[in-house]
């Protein structure tokens, strides 16, 4: 080293993450290796790229690889590449100062019972050195700056300065690990072999390894030299006679010319010779090949959940291999991540994994390779958003996919860890994704009033639903206890009529979208709505319509412009009374999950917050009461007053929305507690003056005693 190191400290939580590398115990610590194999790759990846339009880049160092060089003597093991290599700023930056989302979150699943493989997921791999190594060196050339060398003991310290001395690597990057004395396994041949071909077998650039090889040579042997030339003088006076001996002559004469010493020499072991695996034939590769392959390219620690390996001909030509993996990544849809999940080749050359047009954003956890054959190889990233090519392959890889989902779909174990992990995706395609819309919907599974613990496809809920069902039904609610019991499902189950649950805020985004299954309408139950019903219960209705008219006109003077209007229901049977929204607004779910976004445009909800219509069921014993005692005392009597009140508040609570002065309601049902206790006449006069100065008073407190309550 020729100048004085500088001295940096590692970001907190990086330091952090040493530390627990470096003292805890792990078992697949072999997993290292990868990570810094990977590390090389995409280093070399970035040259290549580089080099596309300026080749120049690679003059020094042209061959793109990978070495692995233990050493024994010194108990180092050494990974270099001839990569991209960092400048001393990318050293800084990228080897401990800059913060990552992925660190705490990394340590959070460690200590939640993660396996330490999953480093690489998290976007930290590098630091998995320090599994098996307490001092890690890297030295480091990018075309842009001069050689350094990064040093670290872990500690919350590393040192940086500028290597002249060292070995000059022209370009790349060296990563030296000074193994901890446990860890020395690794710094054996066949312990590497077997750690490369298990986790890296797929890199795409030669990995060599370099072994020690004693070799037996056999060199001329001087003290035989002169024996053997009195023997040729024999064997001339022999050969005449012995014609026959020829042969066993032979050797004898090449034995006694040498012999044999051990020689010892670095070879220099090819380790991953298989050719690209997507231009090989599906048939000849086998599941556990793809999910080597599958872990390469994903950094994941399990296997795939399904596989498509395809070729397209024709007009266009290119081979793709598509994988689905089994979990959701931890920030599937953090949106400023770059998501490199397809990696673009063109004629086998690596060009990017950064071609955001190449597989639409809701199928961002899809993982795969897509090699071109018509694409130029000097394409830069921006004319590749504008290239037609692109569009065609982007279109045939949805298609692909979406082959591949139904596929999973006839597996009923393997398609519900696919559903449970990525059904918010299918969700935002439908959504999206007008073309596919409704392929999509079939893969959509919801529980139901007739699903049991089950969860039901709308194929299956079409085969269930009674001749005179027109169309098809759901409800929409904050979580399935919320919507089992609500009054909206009564007249749809009298009728034998299916109702699905949404209950996923994406739901009702994907639905509003859909808008049709197969033909058949899809109605939110609880938004204005027409049912299906017979002459018979028309009739009944258009009676109770009319006997009720004179209640729901008292009702809504009471009520005022806290509804849109007040009507007398057939869809309600056993609940009183319900609140349903206009059929083009809001539903009630809508406006929570509006109110619960933080940046929300405020303006939309002046005209998008739901038009209430409040409902009441003549069937309802209370509702039959009511209409007595309006009859007989008139909408002003207060008692009437305030029972309307609470039903329409307590009907707030059960179709989802909330309540606006929730001291109001609050005191009112006090009221009924009081009467319910017997609690005094006195008291109880006190209590309702009190309750009527809280109702005006919490016009203005309402809102932050909402905050409260929510
Ligand atoms: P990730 O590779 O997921 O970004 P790492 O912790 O493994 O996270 O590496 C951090 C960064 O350090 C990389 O993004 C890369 O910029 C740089 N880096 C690591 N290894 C190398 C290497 N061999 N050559 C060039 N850059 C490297």
């Amino acid at each position: 080293m020729s100048a004085k190191p500088e001295q940096f400290e590692f970001q907190a939580e990086i330091s952090q993450l040493l530390s627990l590398l470096v003292n805890t115990i792990y078992s697949n610590k072999e997993i290292f290796l990868r990570e810094l194999i990977s590390n090389s790759s995409d280093a070399l990846d970035k040259i290549r790229y580089e080099a596309l339009s300026d080749p120049s880049k690679l003059d020094s160092g042209k061959d793109l690889r990978v070495d692995i060089v233990p050493d024994k003597d010194n108990k180092t093991l050494t990974i270099r590449d001839t990569g991209i290599g960092m400048t001393k700023a990318d050293l800084v930056n990228n080897l401990g100062t800059i913060a990552r989302s992925g660190t705490k979150q990394f340590m959070e699943a460690l200590s939640a019972g993660a396996d330490v493989s999953m480093i690489g997921q998290f976007g930290v791999g590098f630091y998995s050195a320090y599994l098996v190594a307490d001092k890690v060196t890297v030295v480091s050339k990018h075309n842009d700056d001069e050689q350094y060398i990064w040093e670290s003991s872990a500690g919350g310290t590393f040192t940086l300065a500028q290597d002249e001395e060292g070995e000059q690597l022209g370009r790349g990057t060296k990563i030296v690990l000074h193994l901890k004395d446990e860890q020395t396994d690794y710094l054996n041949e066949s312990k590497i072999k077997e750690v490369v071909k298990k986790h890296s077998e797929f890199i795409s650039y030669p990995i060599y390894l370099h072994v020690l090889k004693e070799t037996e040579k056999e060199v001329p042997d001087e003290d035989a030299e002169e024996a053997k030339e009195t023997e040729e003088d024999e064997d001339q006076k022999a050969k005449i006679e012995e014609v026959d001996d020829e042969d066993e002559d032979k050797e004898k004469e090449k034995k006694a010319k040498t012999k044999k010493v051990k020689e010892s020499k670095i070879e220099e072991e090819e380790l991953n010779k298989t050719k690209p695996i997507w231009t090989r034939n599906p048939q000849d590769i086998t599941t556990e090949e793809y999910g080597s392959f599958y872990k390469s390219l994903s950094n994941d620690w399990e296997d795939h959940l399904a596989v498509k390996h395809f070729s397209v001909e024709g007009q266009l030509e290119f081979r793709a291999i598509l994988f689905v993996p089994k979990r959701a990544p931890f920030d599937l849809f953090e949106t400023k991540k770059t998501k490199n999940n397809i990696k673009l080749y063109v004629r086998r050359v690596f060009i990017t994994d950064d071609a955001t047009d190449l597989i639409p954003e809701w199928l961002s956890f899809v993982k795969g390779v897509v090699d071109s054959e018509d694409l130029p190889l000097n394409l830069s990233r921006e004319t590749l958003q504008q290239n037609k090519i692109m569009k065609v392959i982007k279109k045939n890889i949805v298609k692909k996919t979406l082959e591949l989902f139904t596929e999973i779909a006839e597996d009923r174990e393997q398609f519900d860890k696919f559903y449970s992990a990525f059904s918010k995706n299918i969700k935002l395609g439908i959504h999206e994704d007008s073309q596919n819309r409704s392929t999509l919907a079939k893969l959509l599974r919801f529980n139901s009033t007739k699903s049991a613990d089950e969860t039901t496809s709308l194929t299956d809920y079409i085969t269930r639903m009674p001749e005179h069902q027109k169309q098809m039904y759901y409800i929409t609610g904050e979580s399935l206890k919320a919507v089992q019991k609500s009054p909206f499902l009564d007249s749809l189950k009298d009728k034998g009529f299916e109702v699905l649950f949404l209950v996923d805020p994406i739901d009702e985004y994907a639905f509003t979208q859909l808008k049709e299954f197969e033909g058949k309408k899809l109605v939110d139950i609880t938004k204005d709505f027409e049912l299906e019903e017979t002459e018979d219960e028309k009739k009944e209705r258009e009676e109770e319509e009319k006997e009720y008219e004179a209640l729901a006109k008292a009702l809504k003077n009471v009520l005022g412009d806290k509804v849109e209007k007040v009507v007398v229901s057939h869809k309600l049977v056993g609940a009183p009374c319900a609140i349903r929204t206009g059929q083009f607004g809001w539903s009630a779910n809508m406006e929570r999950i509006m109110k619960a976004q933080a940046l929300r445009d405020t303006s939309m909800s002046s005209y998008m917050s739901s038009k209430k219509t409040f409902e009441i069921s003549p069937k309802s014993p209370i509702i039959k009461e009511l209409k007595k005692k309006v009859e007989a005392d008139g909408e002003n009597d207060r008692t009437v007053k305030s029972i309307t009140q609470l039903l329409f508040e307590t009907s707030l609570l059960v179709s989802g929305f909330t309540i606006d002065e929730p001291a109001g309601f609050a005191e009112r049902i006090h009221k009924l507690v009081s009467l319910g206790l017997n609690v005094d006449e006195e008291a109880e006069t006190s209590e309702e003056k009190a309750a009527e100065e809280a109702t005006p008073a919490a016009e203005g407190a309402g809102e932050s005693a909402m905050e409260e309550v929510d």
